[in-house]
């Protein structure tokens, strides 16, 4: 299915016409050795991650080093829109196909619904130039590379639909590395990642099919030829979509159902990120999978404080890939992903499936934060509200997004002949959930706007003078994000300590009053509430995880390896493989303040 094959082997960057791969050969790293390796992730291999961790040649095989007998290396050739513009040929820049795996037999069956097609492809990531690696040297450093390991893990763990990573590799090999953030060229070690999953093809594999873009007038290197199109359609679907090749005879039927079911999956893997604070960082289309796993894992990062606009990625100036963005840059990339799939998919009817979008999302994340708040009996439609007004709570007083929702469990539903007035319940919850809370000086440090107040002033006066020039020279929503900001400093700069406190002290309990009164409604028609209590306590505790990668534990991780010490990155992952429940010994401080952008952003 690889059709067709660019004849010539010979690395460096260039248009590749006509083709889905490019055959490659890895360039050996030297000295190659395991960092970490995921045995829950080798396993899907059927390899024993302790045999594969002793064996002296599976950190050569295992970073493209040595190449497996019958593996056929490739690089795959993809377009992708970055930033809303249409950026032309992208491609495996440091990433090498090296093959499938057959599921190995005695696998839990649910594996097989997941991936239908029962093989694994395998892929390591900084194997060395491609045809695709543009001006880049298709490697990746040791920072990259146990951000992406770990939290591919992470993101298994927590149940979320993602690519696996079996283990990290580093060298001897070096490379020389900018980091932005210091302005100091560093030395570093090269690095590999071995990548799991069905299938690494994305919304972009199918936009190397694209006609000339009407902004950058880039073309894919394969427009014109449909019948690669319609070879790669039916490889996805029968491969990886047997369902729905099987329910569907007629092949527009087919393309539509198709395309519902990406959407589909599109939906709840966003939900997901924001049920778990989970920010992504690079949502351009090329880093959107085929199959709705995350994929592609950056700049990304977990919120500490809760804030609607966090951004995670250093380079996103205008907030595109804010957390609260995600799920409208997801449909944004459906109606791409639609643009790309045409004639094979006719427009009108992908306008249907994609008026569909806002629903999914809305039922998937409602569905997820029922489950977070413990609201399990009835659907009641004041919920979304009651969601609505919990965010903002955090939001206004700087509460942790995770450590918040794993306090909820801990509020009980209000029964008959409590011991307790409610008065002093709510008073010990809003106790419980005020350490969770910002002070009044990281609040301000959270608020200062990134630009001076009068130039922002300035520039409120031209965009309400001319609206026009304001749209040409600056980028609106991030001025009326430092707006906003400014605002609320000065409301901050108003108030003292002690005012704040009892201001957050306030908006919790009314908060909390509210959700008891809903809690309530929970018991109604319960015989056995002792059973629901437990039963809530329970669900709770399984959605709202106690640890999540916070940028300060794989940073930590990163600084020992990058010192040769490997036994962080280790512990954090056996502490992330049960990121539910608490596992004496293996603790985090529940929280630091590194609310910082992610200053190690992928820059590799
Ligand atoms: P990303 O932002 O990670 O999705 O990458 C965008 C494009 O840059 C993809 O085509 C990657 O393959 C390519 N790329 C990323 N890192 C490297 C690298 N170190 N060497 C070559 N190409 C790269
Ligand atoms: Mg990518
Ligand atoms: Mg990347």
């Amino acid at each position: 299915r690889r059709l067709p094959l660019d004849p010539s082997e010979e690395p460096g960057a260039r248009a590749v016409k006509g083709a889905c791969f490019s055959r490659v050969r890895p360039q050996p790293l030297a000295a190659p050795r395991f960092v970490a390796v995921s045995r829950d992730a080798l396993a899907l291999l059927g390899l024993n991650g302790e045999e594969v961790a002793r064996d002296p040649l599976a950190p050569e095989y295992l970073s493209g080093s040595r190449i497996m007998p019958g593996s056929e290396p490739a690089a795959h050739c993809y377009c992708g829109h970055q930033f809303g513009q249409f950026a032309g040929q992208l491609g495996d820049g440091a990433a090498c196909y090296l093959g499938e795996v057959k599921v190995p037999p005695g696998q839990d069956p649910e594996l097989l619904r997941e991936n239908p097609s029962g093989r694994w492809e395998m892929q390591v990531k900084g194997a060395g130039l491609t045809p695709y690696s543009r001006q880049a040297d298709g490697r990746k450093v040791l920072r990259s590379s146990i951000r992406e390991f770990l939290c591919s893990e992470v993101m298994h763990f927590l149940g979320v639909p993602t690519t696996r990573a079996a283990c990290v590799v580093t060298s001897d090999t070096r490379v020389v590395r900018d980091v932005y953030y210091s302005g100091n060229p560093r030395n570093e070690r090269c690095s590999a990642v071995v990548r799991i999953a069905p299938t690494f093809l994305r919304f972009g594999s199918f936009e190397i099919f694209k006609q000339a873009d009407e902004h950058t007038g880039r073309q894919g290197p394969s427009y014109g030829r449909d019948e690669i199109r319609g070879q790669m359609m039916d490889y996805v679907i029968e491969m990886f979509y047997p369902d729905i090749q099987r329910d569907h005879p007629d092949r527009v039927e087919r393309n539509v159902a198709f395309f519902r079911e990406v959407t589909r999956r599109t939906a709840r893997v966003v939900a997901q990120w924001q049920c778990v604070g989970f920010c992504h960082g690079v949502l351009n289309t090329d880093n959107m999978s085929i199959l709705g796993l995350t994929l592609d894992y950056g700049p990304y990062g977990f919120m500490d404080r809760f804030d609607p606009d966090f951004i995670c990625n250093a380079s996103d100036n205008s907030g595109r890939y804010s957390y609260q963005a995600q799920p409208a840059i997801c449909r944004w990339n459906l109606v791409k992903l639609a643009e790309a799939l045409a004639p094979e998919l006719p427009p009108d009817r992908a306008e249907a499936v994609l008026s569909e979008y806002l629903g999914l999302y809305n039922s998937f994340y409602l569905e997820n934060m029922r489950r977070k708040l413990g609201l399990l009996k009835r659907d009641e439609p004041e919920d979304e509200m009651l969601i609505t007004e919990l965010l903002q709570t955090m939001h206004n007083t700087g509460a942790d997004f995770t450590n918040t929702f794993r306090g909820l469990s801990r509020i009980s539903c209000p029964t008959e002949g409590e011991s307790e007035e409610e008065e002093e319940l709510v008073r010990k919850a809003t106790a419980l959930l005020l350490e969770q809370c910002a002070s009044l000086e990281e609040l301000k440090a959270a608020n200062k706007p990134a630009m001076d107040p009068r130039e922002l002033a300035m520039l409120l006066s031209m965009a309400q003078s001319n609206p026009a020039l304001f749209q040409m020279i600056s980028d609106r929503t991030t001025i009326s994000r430092q707006l906003e900001k400014l605002s609320k400093l000065k409301d901050l700069t108003e108030a003292g300590p002690d005012e704040l406190k009892t201001k957050q002290a306030e908006d919790w309990s009314r908060w909390i009053t509210r959700y008891r009164k809903r809690l309530s409604r929970e018991l109604e028609g319960q015989s056995d509430v002792q059973a629901v209590q437990e039963e809530r306590v329970r669900v709770m505790d399984s959605t709202n995880p106690r640890v999540v990668l916070r940028n300060y534990i794989a940073q930590n991780a990163i600084e020992a390896a990058e010192k040769g010490d490997f036994s962080e990155v280790q512990r954090v992952l056996k502490v992330l493989e049960k990121p539910f429940s608490s596992q004496p010994g293996l603790e985090f401080p529940a929280w630091v303040d590194g609310g910082a952008p992610t200053k190690q952003a992928e820059r590799d």
